[in-house]
């Protein structure tokens, strides 16, 4: 579903951010991507829907070559989920999550009845939320509703760079569960990014454990862990 071939990033002051990657994400499979701070997790996400571009290798998607691929076309295929959503603060729960397929040509109506069934979808009442605007939710209502909007478009793949890394842990245990529930049943693939090995462990069905720049180890949580 998602292949790397030897990508490289090297960013225009000299840094090498990711260092000949290679590796492949099966349709459906739920891959973490951890590893400290700065590793290159993010720029390998980045990479994929190409907010920046890699200085050398190729990325396909279902065979496809990224870069040949509209980036308007990619938007459909790829949803996004940042740490810190960013929502349209003048723009209602319904709203944000209805905006993109209505900027794709999905009709007003029909994408905010889609939208409704979205944020129920990620344990959000439409009927309770819906009207809210996103200074009215708590941070992790908002991260629901950033899920919520990367659904919008039915996108194959999710690329999920720490979205539960800002709420408390209590907030974040509940979204991992309804998270996986939810991966489970749409069948999305799913690259996601922690710092948090529990996380990665208890959502992947493989981690690739970054190193500085390199992926040092690809493969299940009980091989990861040690297991026999
Ligand atoms: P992670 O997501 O694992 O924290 P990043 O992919 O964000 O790592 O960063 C990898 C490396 O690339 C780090 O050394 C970081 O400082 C550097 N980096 C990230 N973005 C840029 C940029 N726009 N320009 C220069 N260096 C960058
Ligand atoms: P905002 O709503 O503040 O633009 P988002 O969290 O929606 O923030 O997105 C952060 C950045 O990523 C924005 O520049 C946005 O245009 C871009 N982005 C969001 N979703 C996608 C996607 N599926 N593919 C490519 N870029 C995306």
């Amino acid at each position: 579903m998602i292949r790397f071939e030897h990508v490289s990033k090297r960013y225009a002051d000299g840094t090498t951010a990711v260092d000949d990657l290679s590796f492949e994400v099966n349709a459906g499979e739920l891959v973490t991507l951890v590893g400290p701070s700065g590793c290159g997790k993010t720029t390998t996400m980045k990479m994929v829907n190409r907010l920046i571009e890699p200085s050398a290798g190729r990325i396909f998607l279902d065979g496809d070559d990224i870069s040949e691929i509209d980036p308007v076309k990619l938007r459909r295929r790829i949803g996004y989920v940042i740490q810190q959503v960013g929502l349209f603060p003048h723009k209602t729960v319904l709203d944000n999550t209805a905006t993109v397929p209505h900027l794709l040509g999905v009709r007003r109506a029909e994408a905010r009845a889609r939208a409704a069934e979205l944020l129920d979808l990620v344990g959000l009442d439409p009927k309770v939320f819906g009207e809210r605007y996103p200074e009215q939710l708590s941070g992790g209502q908002r991260q629901r509703v950033g899920v919520a909007r990367a659904l919008a478009a039915d996108p194959p793949v999710l690329l999920m760079d720490e979205p539960f890394g800002a709420v408390d842990p209590v907030v974040r245990d509940h979204l991992q569960t309804e998270f996986l529930r939810l991966q489970r049943t749409l069948g999305k693939t799913v690259l996601f990014v922690t710092h948090d090995i529990e996380e990665a462990v208890r959502l992947g069905d493989r981690i690739a454990v970054y190193g500085q720049g390199r992926i040092e180890q690809f493969d299940t949580p009980a091989a990861v862990l040690g297991a026999p």
